[in-house]
């Protein structure tokens, strides 16, 4: 029987590059080339992954054979539990494209969670919620309240405005992964001040 060798931390699979980390999150941006695969690898914390590139992908779990090819699409969003069951596994970029994408890893759940997203719920986990926009040029999001603390990411190039409760606006290029993170309690509309559409995300702390 074959075996498999041991997982290394996510951190320390060669494709996936710790960006920045604090108390409460780490985000990691993950670059894999066409016909590479990942190396065995452990979540073992809730995490929140988005797509950000278009390609074929085979995933792998430990002691398992290599599943069937999904497809990974801009903004496919998900959110796991993985700090009720770490899990281990590979990843297979069947091309065409680089697979790229944005995950981000919870230290700790929230003792005390909010009771209410700022916003439509589309994917979610114990210690975050997850909202999405995808915005025509001028197109804005509802006024919307945070409560705790959020990373919002450009899934596709934007320029976008921020406009607070007090009437402050402020705009912003962002290329596809770029991200901001939110730490203040915060009343705001997000807004597509560019000529082409584009897709944003918040992922924000329970
Ligand atoms: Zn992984
Ligand atoms: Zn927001």
């Amino acid at each position: 029987m074959k075996t498999h060798p041991t997982p290394v931390p996510v951190e320390q699979e060669p494709h996936h590059h710790v960006l920045w980390k604090n108390d409460f999150v780490e985000v990691i941006r993950v670059i894999l080339p066409a016909g590479e695969s990942t190396l065995f690898h452990t979540h073992s914390r809730d995490n929140v992954a988005v797509d950000l590139t278009r390609t074929a992908l085979t995933f792998q779990r430990l002691n398992e054979p290599e599943g069937q090819p999904e497809t990974a699409t801009p903004g496919k969003i998900s959110a796991r539990a993985s700090a009720d069951r770490p899990y281990s596994h590979r990843l297979r970029n069947l091309g065409p494209g680089t697979f790229e994408a944005i995950d981000v890893e919870f230290f700790q759940r929230p003792q005390h969670p909010s009771q209410a997203g700022a916003a439509t719920v589309v994917a979610e986990n114990p210690s975050a919620r997850v909202y999405e926009w995808s915005l025509a040029p001028g197109a804005a999001t509802a006024v919307h309240a945070h409560e705790h603390p959020y990373v919002l990411l450009a899934v596709t190039p934007l320029r976008l405005k921020t406009t607070t409760a007090d009437g402050i606006s402020s705009s912003e290029d962002f290329k596809a992964g770029d991200w901001r993170w939110g730490n203040t309690k915060t009343r705001h509309t997000l807004a597509n001040a560019g000529s082409a559409a584009g897709q944003i995300v918040e992922i924000e702390m329970k």
